[in-house]
Order: structure tokens, then sequence, then C-alpha cells
């Protein structure tokens, strides 16, 4: 298989192992508000991802954590009244429910880093003793001078770094690091947080360890896929890098690094602080589960795309031929002989998705496979192993294609 690798900036060919498990981390969601369309894509990629190699024949195993220790989830809980933990426990089930609905199979192990924390403490202290790690005033800061390799998933300079990582909730004026870069690897608590009892005094861990924490734990000191949005590779992704390598003496810590573009929404990117979020939940009630996955996976995964309606809309109605072209009872009875193949069509289908899994193109190739069946259905040809070949390829894909119900046409 083809894959883009963030970390080298290439498309790299990857002999899926077949003597051990394939195993893919993806960085989970802060369970403070329900899942959008943003989000969904993220997930709906490494979904294709999973079910594509485990059409290739791989096991795969596969880790999401849930992000329970972090700052937006604890505000949110205070500014509604509410135990962050009985909102933690609220939001990941409305995750579940959401994915499922979109027929995002759930991952091999699906850890809270709030039930994490005695192996991120384990790992700090192992970078405290090993120099890359500081203490201070009971706060725990990785120190970046001691990686000279620092941020090189990022391509960034030094100053650019700076910006970013101060964009994304850095703090460059803590008075307690030694450079503005540093990062918060455990954080002495404040009062009205949640904190846990640490070798430096109660605290909580920094977001960054909590996912090299689990994907170890998990998954092995090495693994073939770490994945997330694009918005993750730095700082939180090149912190990972970081922390992680000097302990387990491993390089490098990811295979490959797959990030997934961002959703906008007229134009400008989908989140949570801009407020202008598309929930799964809401675009379900207008549409079917699989225009909706159709529409998302129809952009290369790295892409950026604004999220339309009217092109869920569109789906919506080319999904009508589709499946009547795999129903069973559609079309003449055959009366030919010969079998109807698409050969050539699956062989292309199967050589997209090899190629840096390129859902866009094999979506495009799916339609023009089911409109030939559907031709030839009408003209009386047997489809039915054409229709299998479709069907096996609509799993790939985590379309269901369900039958038209009677009741409905
Ligand atoms: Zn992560």
């Amino acid at each position: 298989m083809r894959l883009y690798n963030s970390f080298s900036g290439q498309t790299e060919t990857w002999s899926i192992p077949s003597d051990r498990p394939v195993t893919m981390y993806v960085c989970g969601v802060t369970p403070y508000d329900t899942t959008h369309i943003g989000h969904a894509r993220t997930y709906l990629v490494f979904d294709t991802m999973l079910r594509y190699l485990r059409w290739l024949g791989a096991e795969v195993q596969y880790c999401q954590n849930v992000t329970d220790v972090d700052d937006p989830l604890f505000e949110r809980a205070r500014r509604d009244g509410l135990n962050w933990r009985d909102l933690a426990e609220q939001q990941v089930e409305r995750y579940t429910l959401d994915t499922a609905a979109l027929n995002i199979l759930p991952p091999t192990y699906f850890p809270r880093a709030s039930e994490e924390i005695t192996g991120m403490i384990t790992l700090i202290e192992q970078l405290v003793e090993a120099g890359y790690a500081y203490v201070n005033e009971g706060h725990v800061y990785f120190r970046i001078t001691f990686d000279p390799d620092f941020g090189a998933i990022a391509r960034m300079g030094y100053d650019d770094m700076l910006r970013t990582a101060n964009q994304r909730g850095n703090n460059p004026d803590d008075p307690r690091k030694q450079d503005p870069l540093d990062f918060v690897l455990w954080q002495r608590g404040d009062p009205d947080d949640p904190t846990w009892e640490s070798p430096w005094g109660p605290g909580r861990p920094g977001w960054h360890i909590e996912c090299s924490t689990m994907a170890m734990r998990y998954l092995g000191p090495q693994i073939d896929i770490h994945g997330g949005g694009n918005d993750l590779i730095f700082p939180h992704h090149a912190c990972e890098i970081a922390q992680i390598e000097p302990v387990t003496r491993q390089r490098p810590f990811a295979r490959f690094w797959v990030h997934t573009g961002m959703v906008g929404l007229d134009g400008i990117k989908m989140s949570k602080s801009l407020g202008n979020l598309v929930f799964i939940r809401d675009a379900l009630q207008n549409h079917s589960a699989d225009a909706l996955r159709w529409y998302l996976l129809s952009f290369p995964y790295r892409s950026e795309f604004s999220y339309q309606q009217e092109g869920v809309e569109q789906i919506e109605a080319m999904l009508v031929q589709i499946r009547e072209a795999l129903d069973p009872t559609f079309g003449k009875p055959a009366s030919g002989s010969t079998a109807y193949t698409i050969d050539r069509a699956a062989d292309a289908f199967l050589d997209a998705l090899d190629n840096d899994l390129n859902t866009s193109m094999a979506l495009r190739i799916f339609q023009s496979m089911s409109n030939d069946i559907h031709h030839a259905a009408s003209e009386g040809a047997d489809v039915q192993s054409a229709r299998q070949t479709m069907r096996q390829f609509a799993g790939i894909l985590g379309l269901r294609l369900a039958p038209p119900s009677p009741s409905s046409t």
C-alpha cells in the first residue's frame, strides 16, 4: 500500500505485516460537546482505513482514546454545574451513538485518560530521570533543547513553532519554564480542578503525555499508523514524538503519521471556538448515513473542504439508483449463460484505495460500476456475482446500501 507520511512529507510504500497485527492509534475526542462533521470526517477516514486493512487480510489493533482530562471539559462542567465525570460519560455515550449511526466500527481499545494516570506518571518519572524533563513548583516540563529534532514533523522554524503553539494553548510567559516552547507534562492542580496524587504533588497530566501513554500501553513502543486531524501535527504530535522516543529508545514512534484535512462551513474552519459547527446528529435528521458517509469520503482525506448540504442531497438521489442496481429483485430475469463481469473496474477500485486511500477515486469507480450493473440487469444479464463484489466493496467503504423498502417506493 502507498501511504502519505506527514513526517517525511512523502508518499511511501508500505508492506503490510503478515506476521503480526497492524497497530493504529487515532487521537480521540474531548467529551464535552456532541460530535460534529469535522470529527466525523477524521474518524470516517480511519474507519475506512481499518476496513480496507482488514479486507487485505490484516488483523488491526485500533486504539482511540477519550481525552477526559482536559481544560475544555472541566470548564464546561463548571459552567453547567455538572460533575465532570458525569458530563464526560454522557458525551462519550453520545459520541458512541453518533459514530455507530454513521456505521463507524468501534476501536479495539477505547481508553479514557482519567483511568490511565498511573502510566502517565511512570512515563514522566522516566523523562525526569533521564534529564528530558524538569520539575518546578509542582509542575513538570519537557525540556525541548534536549531534543535537537524537536518539531521535525512540523517542518517549521522555532519562531513559527512558538507562534503556533501559543495559538493552541501554550503559555510562553510561564516563569517556571526554561524555554517558552517547553511543554507541560504534569501541572499542579488548581483548587477548582480535579487532581491526582503524584511524586510532584497533586495535579494532572498534560494533554500530550496522555496520548503517548495510552498508545504505548495498548499498542506497544512502536506503532504502524498514528492519526488525527492536521491541526494536531504541531504541537501535539511533535510533543508526542519528543517525549516517547527517549523512553522507548525506538525510532520512529509511528511508522506513518496520517493526518486529515479540516472541514469548514462557508469557507471558515469548523471549530468549537468559532461556534460554526454542524453536528452529526442534526445532519442525520436530514440525510441518510450512507449519503453523509459518501459525501465526506468523496474528498481526498488530506484535502480541506467546506461542508455543503446540497452536496449530500445530490448523493442521496444517486444512492437510490445504486441501491436499485444492487437489489436482487431488480432487472429482467437473467437470460444468457455467461456472468456479467466487472473485473477491470474492481481492480481499479482496489488500486485507488491502495494509493494513499483514495476514497474519492474509489467512490467514482464504485458509482460507475453500479451504473453498469444497473444497465446490464435491465437488459437481463446475469449480474449476481458482480453484485456480490459490489456488496463487498460497499463494506470496505462502510456503506450499508440497504435495499429500498417496499413502503418507500
Ligand atoms: Zn493525541
